[in-house]
């Protein structure tokens, strides 16, 4: 669950330093990854138009794969595919259109009716939040609702999923201030403020990840122990051979939102834990499961959250020092048409957000290749813990497939650019060719 993101909201909080880690490496896909655009909490559905073959409803027909899945797999891949690139290009359309209008410029004026700096940055940001809200809503919509529907992974009315888009834009409003505060507080004070943003960036993110799962993500779904005690007394012994504390498992309402299947790692410090999907537990067996809770457990083992972190926090330092060097001359360019003529003017977010969103499409080969690494290490460290049959763990990768229509099988230069995991096809042929370490 990563709660916080709407599109925009995603992109603030890279902005400022923060998020980004959790739905990259804490939440951990073992489906591609390919949907670290889409926001968990907006998966959904018309609960009166539910497809026959979403898994509440018809568990039993869905794996192995019919021809009719094949097709659908095919053609969602494909549209997730090209949509990439449309949420990319969305993004710099919406806030180049903020800019030049002069928009931007008139809602600072409009918050500069309060007369404290903190409260001009929220008020802005709020307007700010709720314009872009407005002007990506027909995209967002179609990506999140329609298209989701129409595929049958929704499992929302309209009126469950809008209310939860509420939800997280409040969250954003109520957290993002600080930041964004901070932000605008150095750059008018430092020349090297891209530094000491991305210093700061540090502690906050740590604080972000910390009460994220204790605070914001209850807003969205419930937690609590596993249900199936059977399944709960396995995944403890493995957690306990493994090291880990048996109480740091939860499951998830996840089928609240969506029919895709999940797990993740989560937290830092005494919020670490690992979650599971109900939407898993209800259609994969017990052996599958835990593999899939070793993979987990590597992650939460060999510390891929802070590791994820810390390469957030150097590739966010990177994109805003380039950002630094080279966005004074635009807006010396068009500052007639943009109405501000300095970076530290509030107004010049969006044009911050368009440096910050194309740096850090490119930015993604390196991101994704450190977490395709770190991916494969888990998956060795739950063939070696788990012990399941390599078949097991094969149908683990295929049903994933099959549930959450990833495509197994992408063009490479897709996988080097976007895939946070190894394609599964690969992943299968990994565990069926491994031999665990000790036997
Ligand atoms: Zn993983």
């Amino acid at each position: 669950m990563s709660m916080v993101k709407p599109s925009l909201a995603a992109l603030f909080f890279l902005l400022v330093g923060v998020f980004m880690v959790q739905p990259v490496i804490a939440q951990d896909s073992p489906e591609a990854a390919t949907d670290t655009t889409q926001p968990a909490v907006t998966a959904d559905s018309l609960s009166d138009q539910q497809e026959t073959d979403t898994v509440g409803s018809g568990a039993g027909t869905m794996y192995p794969m019919s021809p009719e899945r094949r097709a659908k797999l095919i053609s969602y891949s494909r549209f997730v595919n090209i949509w990439r690139f449309v949420g990319f290009f969305v993004t710099l359309g919406l806030m180049a259109l903020i800019l030049f209008t002069g928009f931007s410029a008139r809602m600072r004026d409009w918050a500069g009716v309060v007369k404290k700096k903190f409260l001009v940055v929220w008020l802005f940001l709020v307007l700010f939040l709720i314009v872009d809200y407005l002007l990506n809503f027909p995209f967002h919509f179609y990506r999140g609702f329609i298209v989701e529907n129409q595929y049958g992974f929704l499992n929302q009315s309209f009126g469950e999923w809008f209310a939860e888009d509420m939800l997280s834009l409040l969250v954003t409003a109520i957290v993002g201030v600080v930041p964004l505060w901070f932000l605008y507080w150095v750059i008018a004070r430092s020349r090297k403020w891209w530094l000491w943003a991305s210093v700061a960036a540090m502690p906050f993110a740590v604080f972000m990840i910390v009460i994220a799962p204790v605070v914001i993500a209850p807003l969205f779904n419930k937690y609590e122990p596993l249900k199936d005690k059977t399944l709960e007394a396995e995944i403890l012994t493995l957690a306990e051979k493994a090291g880990i504390k048996g109480s740091d498992v939860f499951q998830v309402d996840a089928s609240k939102q969506s029919s895709k299947i999940n797990a993740y790692v989560t937290g830092l410090f005494a919020t670490k834990r690992i979650v599971l999907y109900d939407t898993m537990i209800d259609n994969f067996e017990s052996d599958e499961i835990l593999f899939v809770m070793g993979h987990e457990m590597g992650h939460y083992l060999m510390h891929h959250i802070w590791k994820g972190l810390a390469l957030a926090i150097i590739l966010i330092t990177l994109a805003l020092w380039i950002t630094s060097r080279t966005i004074s001359p635009v807006i010396d360019r068009f500052k007639h048409r943009f109405k501000f003529d300095r970076l530290e003017d509030i107004a010049s977010l969006p044009l911050i957000i368009i440096f910050v969103t194309i740096l850090s499409f490119l930015m993604e080969p390196i991101s994704n290749g450190v977490s395709r690494y770190m991916e494969r290490q888990s998956d060795k460290f739950a063939m070696d813990i788990s012990r399941v049959s390599a078949e097991s763990a094969e149908i683990a990768f295929d049903k994933l497939s099959v549930f959450n229509l990833s495509d197994p099988d992408p063009h490479p230069v897709i996988e080097f650019w976007f895939y946070s995991h190894p394609a599964l096809s690969k992943r299968i042929n990994f565990v069926r060719n491994y031999k665990p370490s000790g036997t």
